[in-house]
């Protein structure tokens, strides 16, 4: 605890009285604004607005010209599939423990044989993201182990209302491509969920070398 009292209300408002007429003082001492051009100052004032005529317009004619991004650009999320249609995520809730704005929500769901959506034991039943939230700091796809987030180069997210900002697993899902099919249905691609990630979908095809297991 600091032994120094502090200032009374009043004695504090008397010390910003006191330099705010310093400062006054101040001004007054040091006289007019010498001027470094000798055009008079509306003179200068249009000369700046003159110079501009001649220089590249920048002017983006978006949204009726289409903004390019960098390809590296952060963008809406996307929840990939395998090439056979089943999803890559896995349920495992760490895209939304890496969020530092909150804006993931999990929950995932047990595969079964009868039923399944990716070749793991589990995959993401509900997963949403809030655009309200998200600050696009990329640490979500970080996160994720199997690759299923990642980022497109679309910006185009506003929206007039906060419940169209928060997306579902619907919207986020990437679509399906030529060859795939919408789960649910068995792995084609293997007998476990190792497979997936080490074989090409096209089982006549080269195996791709095996990556070494993390010890
Ligand atoms: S980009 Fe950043 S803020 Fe947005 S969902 Fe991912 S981790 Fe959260
Ligand atoms: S997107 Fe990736 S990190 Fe998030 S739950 Fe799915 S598998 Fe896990």
């Amino acid at each position: 605890m600091s032994d120094r009292n502090p200032p009374a209300e009043g004695e504090e408002k008397g010390l910003a009285q006191a330099s705010r007429g310093e400062l006054a003082r101040r001004d007054r001492d040091a006289g007019p604004v010498k001027r470094s051009s000798w055009l008079p100052g509306p003179g200068q004032g249009f000369g700046v607005t003159f110079a501009q005529i001649f220089r590249k317009v920048t002017t983006e004619e978006y949204p009726e010209v289409p903004k390019v991004t960098k390809p590296r650009y952060h963008g809406r999320h996307v929840l990939n599939r395998h090439p056979d249609g089943l999803e890559k995520c896995v349920g495992c809730e760490l895209c939304a423990w890496a969020c530092p704005a909150d804006a993931i929500y999990v929950e995932g769901g047990d595969n079964t044989e009868d039923a399944r959506y990716s070749p793991g034991e589990r995959y993401g039943r509900i997963y949403q993201i809030n655009y309200l939230r998200c600050i696009f700091c990329g640490l979500c796809i970080e996160a994720c182990p199997t690759r299923s987030l990642t980022m497109s180069n679309d910006f185009e997210l506003a929206d007039d209302n906060r419940r169209d900002l928060i997306y579902t697993k619907e919207q986020l899902m990437a679509p399906l491509l030529p060859g795939m099919e919408a789960p649910p249905h068995p792995m084609r691609l293997g007998d476990d969920e190792k497979d997936y990630y080490v074989r090409t979908p096209d089982p006549t095809s080269p195996a791709e070398p095996v990556a070494e297991e993390r010890t």
